[in-house]
């Protein structure tokens, strides 16, 4: 089969494409039709099928696999492991399942889940989907305002929780900020469920707080029955990382995810029933959705959730896992792979990594030091992919299982399956042929698993996604890129962070990867800052790897700039900072840092890890302002 045919063949005839994909997962009852867009932008998929993406993720596992291991938790924070069978895994998703239909949870009520890594939140989002009620994760590094907002936006008629998360050996409290967020929130739940980890003490609320412990085993034995909804019911509401701006609430269907994620675990991940799939994400972004909870099961294989960071009890700790449970398919991001690169290489040789094929890294740009440390670091196929929250699972990627594809490096790949994508000039709506930079958009009907709509605001969706390029009803990424004569897609940054320096357009990312080849540089930011002569000039932060020796760097980086990319794209300072703002995802909010660096109030930074980063920018800043 080639790739190139195949993925015509998804954009001309998606009937018959996804026609045939959906027959990975199991159907109640057959669709009537495959696609319905009859009202675009708004894509109808398997409508009138009725399915279940618990029954795909665990119950159609127990003819076969009901002793095989469907989740192991590890927590090196409270130095807990625990695995769980798909028939353990079945059961305790029956028990969470009673507990929601005793407390009047019901169809298409929501149900907010705000919780650490640990395997209850598994069960509450599995529990959920079982009853066709609606989740919505939110991160647990979330404060108190951006949760509440959440809560107002979804009105979930229950919470589910802990009293604490724990990072870095402390215990992080979660029910006393869910309480202070209720407070902050006008639709206030009607009960909050707590899974009691022992790990602080903690308030309740009479009448509305549960015991997860006592409730459970109220319904040990209880088996709810799969709720079989539509293909097109909403199975999760998730919000966008918030890195330019205010999050927005995307809407996920039932049959064309579980359908996307199904094909998905085939033709990117390569991935087998019955092996070990290990997504180092959290259960509070798009990928800890689809490929630490929903892809992983649906494909019958066993799924690790991992509490902690990756430097404890030492480096080697996510690679132990990896030999411990033979895992075959890793899935991380480049900001854990730049935490890697700072430690002993030795940590990643130490174990056995015979099982594992190849690493998946996304979410941000993947830069080449980064890329070639850590594969010369475990000697496996390293494997960027792009994607965004509303697009749910990989938009480009090599798609690995389909024909064996060079890899180019800084390059994503290919458009997958169903994906129309385009490059356009836009001012003029244009289509670009290669190397030729522009937004990159996707043609409408977007392919299963997409976002159905932003939640509660069709007209929200149209207006943000759809009708940004002037004369062209086509959904906007808001990236910025490069195709080249192979049509590998390049991405150079955010449609935001251009930089427009004497009528050149350059993206973030070109100059940032041009100063990412210095030795002495660990990370890099890029942004554009206003300029009286030339518009704009680019300015760049940069962490050094040897804080003691970077008297010249500054000039170095320059001279780097020049060499690569030329004198038009040569920032006029280059900062030296010991750390740079980013989101709690692990992303540089540039435009926090062009505000900073333009003397502007950098807005909404609630989504910002450490929000004191902002200011010791502000001061390296004043010492040395922009010219
Ligand atoms: P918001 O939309 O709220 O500003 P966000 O865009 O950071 O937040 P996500 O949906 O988590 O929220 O991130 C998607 C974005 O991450 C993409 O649009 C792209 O800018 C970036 N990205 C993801 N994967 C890659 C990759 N492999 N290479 C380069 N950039 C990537
Ligand atoms: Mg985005």
């Amino acid at each position: 089969m080639s790739y190139k045919s195949e993925h015509e063949r998804s954009i001309q005839d998606p009937d018959s494409f996804w026609g045939e994909q959906a027959k990975r997962i199991h159907w109640e009852k057959p669709f009537k039709q495959v696609l319905d867009y009859s009202n675009p932008p708004f894509a109808k998929w398997f409508e009138g099928g009725l399915t279940n993406i618990c029954f795909n993720a665990v119950d159609r596992h127990l003819a076969d696999r009901a002793d095989q291991i469907a989740l192991v938790a590890v927590s090196t924070e409270t130095n807990q492991e625990k695995t769980f069978t798909f028939k353990e895994l079945y059961e305790e998703v029956n028990r969470m399942a009673a507990i929601y239909q005793a407390n009047g949870v019901k169809k298409g009520d929501r149900v907010l889940i705000y919780m650490p890594m640990v395997a209850q939140a598994c069960f509450a989002m599995l529990a959920c989907v079982r009853i066709g009620a609606i989740h919505s994760v939110v991160f647990g590094g979330f404060a108190s305002h951006s949760l509440a907002s959440r809560i107002d936006d979804a009105q979930p008629k229950m919470i589910v929780t802990t009293e604490a998360g724990a990072r870095g050996g402390k215990a992080v409290p979660y029910k006393p900020l869910l309480d202070e967020a209720i407070n902050l929130a006008t639709c206030k739940p009607e009960k909050v469920l707590i899974v009691n980890r022992g790990l602080i003490e903690f308030t309740t609320v009479a009448g509305r707080d549960l015991d997860y412990a006592a409730e459970r085993q109220k319904h040990l034995h209880d088996l709810v029955p799969i709720e079989w909804v539509d293909a097109t019911h909403t199975s999760y509401i998730l919000y966008t990382s918030g890195t330019t701006g205010k999050p927005k609430g995307v809407q996920r269907d039932t049959g064309g995810y579980a359908v996307a994620l199904a094909s998905s675990m085939d033709h990117i991940f390569c991935a087998k029933p019955g092996e070990t799939f290990f997504c180092t994400s959290d259960i509070g972004w798009v990928v800890g959705h689809g490929y630490i909870i929903y892809g992983p099961l649906i494909h019958g294989m066993a799924t690790i959730m991992y509490e902690g960071t990756p430097l404890r009890p030492d480096a080697g700790i996510w690679w132990e896992l990896v030999e411990k449970y033979k895992v075959s398919v890793m899935f991380s991001a480049p900001t854990a792979a730049r935490v890697l690169k700072k430690q002993d290489p030795a940590f990643l040789t130490k174990y056995d990594l015979s099982s594992l094929r190849a690493l998946f890294l996304a979410g941000e740009p993947l830069d080449e030091p980064t890329a070639t440390w850590i594969h010369g670091a475990i000697n496996k196929p390293i494997v960027d992919n792009y994607w965004q929250t509303e697009t749910g699972w990989p938009t480009l990627a090599i798609q690995r299982g389909v024909e064996v594809m060079p890899h180019k490096f800084g390059s994503p790949g290919l458009p997958s399956f169903g994906f129309n994508m385009k490059l356009l000039d836009d001012a003029n709506a244009e289509e670009l042929g290669p190397n030729k930079k522009g937004v990159i958009v996707i043609e409408g009907p977007l392919p299963p698993g997409c976002m159905q709509t932003v939640w509660g605001d069709d007209k929200r969706f149209i207006s943000t996604y759809w009708e940004t390029i002037p004369g062209k009803t086509v959904y906007s990424t808001f990236d910025w890129g490069i195709k080249d004569d192979d049509g590998y897609f390049f991405i150079l940054g955010r449609t935001d962070d251009v930089i427009n320096v004497a009528g050149h357009r350059l993206g973030t990312r070109e100059i940032e990867e041009s100063i990412s080849g210095h030795a002495n540089v660990s990370e890099v930011a890029v942004v554009g800052i206003e300029d009286k002569l030339k518009g704009q000039a680019a300015i760049a932060f940069v962490i050094p790897k040897d804080a003691s020796n970077t008297a010249t760097l500054e000039a170095e980086c320059m001279k780097t700039v020049d060499s690569t990319l030329g004198a038009i794209a040569r920032p006029g300072r280059v900062y030296i900072v010991t750390a740079l703002p980013k989101t709690r995802s692990g992303k540089i909010v540039r435009r926090a840092l062009q505000a900073v660096a333009e003397g502007r109030d950098p807005g909404d930074i609630s989504t910002m890890e450490d929000q004191t980063v902002l200011a010791q920018i502000r001061g390296v800043i004043e010492q040395r302002p922009p010219t």
